[in-house]
């Protein structure tokens, strides 16, 4: 586990992504590493730590039929960090050459040759973290990063990668320590007139640890969408302004954000992303009359194949999506299809725009109250709605350093708060103090978890193998 013996193999990959790049970089990593760099490429100068090397690139078997002369193909970088100063804690040579995968995959061919082993999705983290140079959740932070696409997720990321969730659950565990240590104490020492704690002191204690537990719990609902985002399906009649709307709506974010293509003719799918928060926009532009019925009561009959897959897909994008924007049109009255569709999305977490406000009366209004005006023309209400959005996508939860994000940090938090609500259950019943200890142990336990000092190997290579080769 964390802090253990260094790794006795060298491992190397191609750290950059597949395919071609100005650069691409071929990492090594452990005890072997700059003596196998030494034999991969013609070094101008020796190696020295931290400092980048100009080296050739040679290839043996290609200086002309017969000749066996080597020939340069590439010019490369090398630079060498040694242990424990480098990501891994161990010896690391990066070679940065030309990104060509056919002089990438030389490299790392010859590394095998040399010695070194192909490294497993995730390794170079994975030894930083047994090195005890990243705890779980700042190694967990790295892929997070490598995977953000806002700079709000990336700055979520960093933050976790420098510390900011353990340093929130460090104050929690340490006072947890002394709990157990303390009822230990009384335990083993019961003979020799060590004080046993008293009940009041034990529950005060219990309570003291549960504010920054349930805070960070809590913290989940806002770190959840920064870190997954949602999806926002917009729904209504034809030609009430879905698809202007909308382009609305994604026309400031497109240039930020990498655009996916729609899935089907009959949705059309855009990633945006909404105070820093990813948002997935669906729009229905297939949906036709007949889909609120659909929704209340079954596919309605009698409608064209094509037609009950076009409704059939929006159902599903409704399904799929966390977060409906109900599209109405400001100039006509509720028709029942609208109404029925009204019905279908009561109880979940829905927005009503009246569009088309430009035209319609000031006095108007379709839907009640409930409905904001807008005007996918004009742009009116387009800054209020994407508040709306933002609001209901994030219940009103602000963004905080240390949040949690993944469901297995949630899982952690959660269990432990479960253990401290039991052992406080157990000690208000006046159970022994060993039964309150196995509660206070499971908590402990959960919590060290999410740091990683009491997770499993099986656990930690799943975790790992989330992430790419060469990471
Ligand atoms: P959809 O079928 O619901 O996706 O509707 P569209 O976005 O294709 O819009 C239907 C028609 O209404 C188009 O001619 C739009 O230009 C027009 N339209 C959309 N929004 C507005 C609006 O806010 N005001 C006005 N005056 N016209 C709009």
């Amino acid at each position: 586990m964390a802090g253990s013996k260094p790794s006795a193999d060298t491992i190397a990959a191609i750290s950059t992504p597949p395919g071609r790049g100005g650069i691409g970089i071929v990492r090594l990593s452990g005890p072997e590493a700059g003596s196998i760099a030494v034999q991969l490429v013609s070094l101008r100068q020796p190696l020295e730590h931290g400092r980048p090397r100009l080296a050739d690139v040679l290839d043996a078997e290609g200086g002309g039929v017969g000749h066996g002369e080597a020939v340069r193909i590439d010019e490369a970088l090398v630079t060498w960090f040694a242990a424990p100063n480098s990501y891994t804690a161990e010896d690391v040579v990066e070679i940065a050459a030309h990104g060509s995968p056919v002089v990438l995959e030389l490299l790392l061919r010859r590394s095998l040759d040399l010695g070194a082993r192909l490294g497993e999705p995730g390794e170079f983290t994975q030894r930083a973290f047994l090195a005890g140079r990243l705890d779980l959740t700042q190694a967990e932070a790295v892929r997070d990063l490598i995977e953000a696409q806002t700079l709000t997720q990336a700055r979520q990321a960093a933050s976790q990668m420098g510390g900011a969730l353990s340093r929130r659950v460090q104050p929690v565990k340490q006072a947890l320590v002394e709990l157990i240590a303390l009822l230990e104490a009384g335990i083993d020492f019961a003979e020799d007139d060590v004080d046993v704690t008293p009940t009041d002191e034990i529950a005060r204690r219990i309570a003291e640890l549960t504010p920054a537990l349930t805070g960070l719990e809590a913290s989940f609902g806002r770190g959840r969408i920064v870190h997954d985002g949602l999806t926002l399906a917009i729904v209504g009649r034809p030609n009430v302004g879905k698809s202007s709307l909308f382009n609305r709506l994604v026309e400031r974010e497109r240039a930020i954000v990498t655009a996916t293509p729609g899935t089907t003719r009959d949705t059309v799918t855009e990633r945006i992303s909404l105070d820093g928060i990813p948002l997935e926009l669906v729009d229905t532009a297939g949906l036709r009359d007949g889909l609120g019925e659909g929704l209340a009561e079954g596919l309605p009959e009698g409608l064209e194949e094509a037609e009950q897959l076009g409704i059939a897909r929006s159902r599903e994008a409704l399904a799929d999506a966390a977060l409906v924007l109900v599209v109405l049109d400001a100039t006509q009255p509720l028709n029942d299809e609208e109404r029925r569709l009204l019905t279908a999305v009561e109880g979940r977490p829905a927005l009503f725009a009246a569009n088309k406000c430009d035209l319609a009366e000031a006095a108007e209004e379709v839907g009640g109250a409930r409905a904001l005006r807008t005007s996918a023309l004009t742009g009116e209400g387009i800054p209020a709605l994407r508040e709306r959005i933002l609001a209901l996508a994030t219940g009103g939860a602000a963004s905080e350093p240390g949040m949690l994000t993944s469901l297995r940090h949630h899982q952690a938090i959660a269990t432990a708060l479960a253990a401290l609500g039991d052992a406080a259950q157990a000690n208000a019943n006046a159970i022994p103090h060993e039964m309150i200890l196995l509660d206070l142990y499971r908590a402990l336990w959960a919590l060290d978890s999410l740091t990683g000092q009491t997770t499993s190997d099986d656990i930690l290579n799943l975790i790992f193998s989330t992430f790419c080769i060469g990471k």
